[in-house]
């Protein structure tokens, strides 16, 4: 069992994004056990979810005349604009069913402001608004509170070159150890944003490891 100085952070593991959703992540549902194994390992798991409203700012069909996967300039800077997907409530933003965390202790869901996306699970994409992760990560861990709480984060899910590369870069930021794992997250590589993803997070010293590697301690 990982230190409970460690966290496990499983993220957007939601139908929408596996094969067949409305934002498919090609072998999105491959990470599934892969992710179950690894979090018998951690006594300490978080799951994200992506989280819209209807309308959300994020949705292509939000902006009249515009396609999925265009750009579009927003108050914040420059948004992918997406398909329709992880609407609060529908069968879409749901779990994977395969998924087996019990012991998960929060879910951080995210993008539940209509005209700001989040695809950190710290911070939106206004880069200003916390989602309270880091708050919740510092008073807990081994001694939580003034002793520190949690001190790495280990980040996978879907999709590498999104949510998850902005979570690991996002808990460097909040002064975390971060460990993005490789084969327990697919990418959607989109313009060449995995390769990006990577020399960011290399940039920024998150750690890139392979599950067998965390399993045995060894990362
Ligand atoms: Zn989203």
């Amino acid at each position: 069992m990982r230190s409970a100085d460690d966290v496990l952070l499983l993220i957007d593991l939601q139908y929408d994004f596996m094969p067949g959703g409305a934002l498919a992540v090609a072998h999105g549902d491959e990470v599934v056990p892969v992710a179950n194994r690894l979090a018998q390992a951690f006594s300490h798991v978080v799951l994200t979810q992506d989280w819209h409203p209807a309308q959300h700012v994020s949705f292509a069909a939000s902006h009249a005349g515009r396609q999925p996967f265009e750009t579009i300039a927003l108050p914040y800077g420059e948004q992918v604009l997406w398909p329709t997907h992880c609407v609060q409530g529908t069968a879409g933003a749901d779990l994977h069913r395969d998924l087996h965390v019990p012991h998960a202790r929060a879910i951080i869901r995210k993008g539940h402001h209509a005209d700001v996306d989040s695809y950190s699970a710290f911070l939106e994409a206004d880069r200003a608004t916390p989602t309270g992760l880091s708050g919740y990560l510092r008073e807990t861990g081994a001694n939580g509170g003034a002793h520190g709480g949690v001190k790495r984060v280990y980040c996978c899910g879907l999709a590498t070159d999104y949510c998850v590369a902005w979570s690991a870069l996002d808990a460097r930021a909040a002064g975390f150890e971060a460990v993005l794992i490789e084969d327990a997250s697919r990418a959607i590589d989109l313009n060449g944003s995995l390769a990006a993803a990577w020399e960011q997070l290399r940039a920024a010293g998150v750690k890139r490891a392979q599950s067998a590697e965390v399993l045995r301690g060894a990362a």
